[in-house]
């Protein structure tokens, strides 16, 4: 199974607060303009969680497939 952290960027006010607490999961792409989630095999929980607590907009969530 695959676990992994969604943005809904409809939500998401672009503060990059999540970059901050996850910059290993969270990145601002300059290119489209939008947060991304940085593809990976595994992710690291704490800090997903953390990103997910703080989040103003509590816009991200855990993605479960498989
Ligand atoms: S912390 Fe939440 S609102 Fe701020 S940029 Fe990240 S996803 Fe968007």
């Amino acid at each position: 199974m695959k676990r992994y952290p969604s943005i809904d960027l409809g939500r998401c006010s672009y503060c990059r607060g999540c970059v901050e607490v996850a910059p290993r999961v969270f990145r601002f792409n300059p290119a489209t303009g939008l947060m991304e989630v940085i593809d990976q095999d595994h992710y690291p929980r704490d800090e997903v969680d953390e990103a997910i607590k703080n989040c103003p907009e509590k816009c991200i969530t855990w993605v479960e497939e498989g």
